[in-house]
């Protein structure tokens, strides 16, 4: 590995720093930081959160921090992946995030980058990278989720416009957001992945109904969204008729880049502060258990700087599968989250633990939605199986059946 920056990184990150310096607060670890509240239970906090995110946003693109790695023409700094790596290794010091606003500028800017006409790029994608304008992914489904292509949400021209009906499920953020990409199925009678189309929705839509679905540990991070006669403008098509799966796979790329870049976050010292709080650490169970969590945290520190001198050096062989690095990281978590709470006892059943507001609570319920979110730990392991290993692919009984004739769920 190496961890020298170049004179020119060198220069760049005591850049970055002066402007931290400047604009943020070190972070304290705990409850005093406010990045830390896009879990919170109280919608007073969840919202202050929000509002948060969307300034430092604002503040990150009235200072030309925004979109380092976007082309100059699209509003960003045309710098590489090194740079980006130096500026979140900086920012992660400091108590300040953009939050929910990240994932979109992952998801719509490449995708709109790469298959958007002149008009959208022109309208959406500055208040997209400004936090201005929120976005949410309406690609889920109640029968479509790793199946994705098997999506049954119809839309149908009608002269200019596109008249939508269907339902949307998992939609994160869907109730804070001002559009969504969204894909249909244009035609039902020809394979699955060659009848979809993919647009733009204005949330504001009449006919786009959002539900949000609260969760077992009371927030609501994702909804359900009815669109029930939607019309859609054929100006917001993204790419042609019919193209929709190209279009997707854009953006399906950068969500699990972006997510398999999440494996840093760690907590350790959390869990040992839980054990010595119970006075378990002399305990040999518990402590071969925290020896494996202490392990996995330096497991997936040495991945992360494995990856970042992949792409700090250019020496892509270097670089980890992204189902490699989520995989390990969901399975940390687990294991992290479970002891904690085993080491609770019968105190773990309670919301409101000695640790209050029931931070392990939290934690243990929330685990499912990472092994979850941004495709499955099965289908993670199938990439690694055809990707990595070079196994053969799954057998497909419907590529070249029509939808419309496909068995589905
Ligand atoms: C926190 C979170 C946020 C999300 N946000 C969004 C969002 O904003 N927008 C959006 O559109 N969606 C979102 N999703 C939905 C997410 O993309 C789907 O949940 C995911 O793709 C899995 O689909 P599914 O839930 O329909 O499960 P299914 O695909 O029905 O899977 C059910 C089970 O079958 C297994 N399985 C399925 N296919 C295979 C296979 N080929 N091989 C082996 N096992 C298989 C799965 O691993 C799983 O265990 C979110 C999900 C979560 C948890």
């Amino acid at each position: 590995m190496d961890f020298e920056d170049s004179p020119e990184l060198a220069a760049f990150r005591a850049e970055v720093r002066d402007f931290l310096d400047a604009h943020a607060q070190l972070r304290h670890g705990d409850d005093r930081d406010w990045s830390r509240n896009g879990a919170a239970l109280d919608p007073e906090v969840a919202a202050d959160y929000r509002r948060r995110c969307v300034e430092w946003q604002g503040l990150l693109y009235s200072s030309g921090w925004a979109g380092l790695t976007w082309p100059t023409a699209f509003g960003g700094r045309g710098l590489t992946a090194a740079h980006q790596i130096v500026f979140n290794q900086e920012l992660a010091r400091y108590d300040a995030t953009s939050g929910f606003l990240t994932a979109a500028m992952a998801l719509v800017g490449p995708t709109l980058m790469a298959h958007g006409s002149a008009e959208q790029q022109e309208r959406y994608l500055a208040p997209l990278l400004s936090g201005q304008e929120a976005w949410c992914q309406l690609f889920s489904e109640p029968g479509a989720g790793s199946d994705l292509a098997a999506l049954a949400t119809r839309a149908v021209r009608d002269g200019d416009e596109w008249v939508v009906n269907g339902q949307k499920v998992w939609t994160s953020s869907a109730q804070h957001a001002d559009f969504g990409i969204l894909i249909t199925r244009t035609d039902p009678d020809v394979p699955k992945h060659d009848g979809l189309t993919y647009f733009i929705v204005d949330m504001r839509s009449p006919g786009v109904d959002v539900r949000p679905l609260v969760q077992a540990q009371g927030v609501a991070h994702f909804n359900e969204v009815f669109l029930d006669d939607v019309r859609v403008p054929d100006a917001n098509r993204v790419g042609e008729v019919g193209g929709g799966w190209k279009v997707a796979r854009t953006t399906l790329r950068s969500e699990s880049s972006m997510i398999s870049g999440a494996g840093q976050a760690t907590n350790f010292g959390a869990v040992l502060s839980t054990c010595r709080r119970l006075a378990r650490t002399g305990d040999p169970l518990v402590r071969q258990e925290l020896a494996k969590v202490f392990t996995d945290e330096q497991i997936m520190k040495w991945m992360s700087m494995r990856t970042q001198t992949a792409v700090m050096t250019g020496r892509k062989e270097l670089a980890l599968h992204g189902s490699l690095l989520k995989n390990f990281f969901t399975r940390a978590l687990t294991r992290r989250v479970n002891l904690a709470v085993d080491v609770e006892g019968a105190e773990g059943m309670l919301w409101t633990d000695a640790e209050g507001e029931g931070f392990w609570q939290y934690q243990f319920l929330n685990q499912f939605a990472p092994k979850i979110g941004g495709g499955t730990e099965e289908v993670h392991r199938n990439n690694l199986g055809e990707q990595a290993l070079g196994l053969p692919r799954e057998p497909s009984t419907d590529k070249d059946v029509p939808w419309s004739q496909s068995k589905r769920a």
